[in-house]
């Protein structure tokens, strides 16, 4: 049977392959212990979707578990809005939207298309400062984007050798957990 890949590793594999193998290790850990503290707050937004305790709109549908055949993926949505057909992933703090985000958001997009829900917006909401951010529906070409980035995360070799950018290393949340380096995070 074909493996599918959660779409939230896709921002992580983005940022870097081997953050995915630290949060396979780690998880399940003491949360003080294993959390940054951004990963922290959005763990707790992403909390009350789960609980359903966000919205008591009919029209709404919160953690939805979702999946796509076709891409090979599955994950949960944060808030789909039925009247307004608008997909939303929310995000404790948003201070620039990544690539790896937006691949998110079109993962759940495709994958909630699939299954059969009308989406005409999508959108990524930043808790923190209340504001929302319109995404463009994705194009077939972003599709073959998005494949195309899956493949690659199909077909990377974890035993190549790993570019450390310190920089980035710094602000990640797997840093004071990661052996490649020896500094500790910002947070
Ligand atoms: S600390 Fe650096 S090398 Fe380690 S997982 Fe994070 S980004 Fe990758």
């Amino acid at each position: 049977m074909e493996e599918y890949i959660l779409i939230s590793t896709l921002n992580d594999f983005i940022f870097c392959p081997y953050s995915i193998y630290l949060h396979n290790v780690y998880k399940g850990g003491e949360e003080d212990l294993v959390y940054a503290v951004p990963q922290v707050q959005g763990k707790a937004s992403h909390e009350a979707i789960d609980e359903k305790k966000y919205s008591s709109r009919k029209d709404e549908i919160t953690g939805l578990s979702i999946y796509s055949n076709e891409l090979g993926i599955m994950g949960k949505m944060d808030l789909y809005k039925g009247k307004e057909k608008q997909l939303i992933e929310r995000k404790y703090q948003l201070n620039t939207i990544y690539q790896g985000q937006i691949y998110q958001l079109w993962g759940q997009y495709f994958c909630m298309k699939e299954m059969g829900y009308e989406i005409d917006k999508l959108a990524f909401y930043a808790i923190s400062t209340n504001k929302t951010f319109p995404i463009d529906i994705p194009t077939e070409a972003n599709k073959d984007e998005l494949q195309n980035f899956i493949k690659r995360f199909k077909q990377y070799d974890p035993t190549q050798p790993l570019q450390v950018n310190s920089n980035k290393c710094t602000h990640c949340i797997y840093c004071n957990l990661c052996d490649k380096i020896e500094t500790e995070n910002v947070y």
